[in-house]
């Protein structure tokens, strides 16, 4: 037996028009009622229903970074997210966001979260741990030194920079990152929001087609996002992050499957093995102050229309957080003759 909600369109969610409806879908008379909203379709937008699955191993292993470190803190940015800099030079780099971003006052302490050997650098301190992980902490002003032993929620290890508002957690396992807040890693942490998506769109050279009428080739991009567990406070409040997994696959009209299940994006445990560019698609921003980010997921690059029959198909996009609560959609389109 699991939870279940409805997405309506109308109100604000992170800048975004989803709201979330929840339904709980019990055995009880509620159950009838609660079914019924997840069939109710809106103009315009895509029927979206979510569920939460259960997820094993949710237990934590290690605490959070600030004070209390036994209690969920908000994150403001999640494990994958786009990062976009702009050097000096004018030069823009991508990349995902290699840890995740713990809201907090300039100035607070921050605290070892295991216990281990220090290589602080001038804003940042990487602990080896003696069981052989390294914890980094960004955005700090060191508090100890190269080589210096730490304890874990006893040492200060730096306070949170001026202008930063956030500590960059970061774990580092085996040669690569790993998501701080996959189960069993960094807690305690429970999500129940659930994703959202929010447009599919059917593109050639970043403009929108037609999605009736699909001739040539197209590009599928779908927009999505998931709030936070917790939302930071102004000027971050509401802002969105991304789903830990974004899947997709085409149905004709009477479902059967012409494109089988593709994972697109899934960080629950590591970064993309592809390039930023093979994730995220033109348009795509990131958080600013008061300004949400937009994640343009790339489903598909250049889809050939001929390699489907004329018709009326649907994209199904599925997205899960590290949680497991999971929103599916469906957004019709048709293939010209
Ligand atoms: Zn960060």
């Amino acid at each position: 037996m699991g939870r279940r909600q409805v997405f309506s369109r109308g109100s604000r969610f992170a800048g975004l028009t989803v709201a979330l409806v929840a339904v709980a879908l019990g055995t009880g008379p509620d159950a009838a009622q609660a079914m019924a909203a997840t069939h109710t379709t809106t103009a315009g937008a895509a029927q979206q229903s979510c569920t939460h699955e259960r997820v094993a191993g949710a237990g934590a292993a290690y605490g959070w970074p600030l004070k209390p470190f036994h209690r969920q803190h908000p994150v403001r940015g999640y494990f994958g997210d786009p990062r976009i800099g702009h050097g000096e030079d004018g030069t823009v780099s991508r990349s995902f966001h290699f840890g995740v971003d713990v809201s907090g006052r300039d100035g607070t302490p921050v605290y070892a979260t295991g216990t281990g050997t220090v290589r602080a650098k001038k804003r940042s301190v990487a602990i080896h741990l003696d069981n052989g992980l390294t914890f980094a902490y960004w955005h700090i002003v060191p508090t100890v030194s190269t080589g210096q032993r730490v304890v874990a929620y006893r040492t200060v290890i730096g306070h949170i920079a001026r202008g930063w508002g956030h500590v960059h957690f970061a774990e580092w396992r085996g040669g690569s990152y790993v998501n701080p807040l996959r189960p069993g890693a960094m807690g305690p942490y429970s999500d129940r929001t659930c994703p959202a998506a929010t447009r599919l769109s059917f593109e050639r050279g970043g403009e929108s087609l037609e999605a009736d009428a699909l001739a040539g080739s197209f590009d599928v991009v779908v927009e999505a996002a998931d709030a936070p567990a917790l939302s930071a406070a102004a000027p971050w409040f509401q802002l969105p992050v991304t789903p830990a997994v974004v899947r997709w696959r085409i149905v004709d009209e009477h479902g059967g499957v012409v494109v089988p299940w593709r994972a697109h994006y899934d960080v629950r445990q590591v970064l993309p093995r592809v390039d930023y560019h093979a994730v995220y698609a033109q348009g795509t921003t990131q958080n600013h102050p008061d300004a949400p980010g937009l994640y343009r997921f790339q489903l598909a690059r250049n889809f050939v229309a001929r390699s489907l029959h004329s018709g009326a198909y649907a994209v199904q996009v599925v997205l899960v957080d590290s949680r497991g609560n999971r929103t599916h959609s469906a957004w019709p389109f048709g293939i010209a003759a």
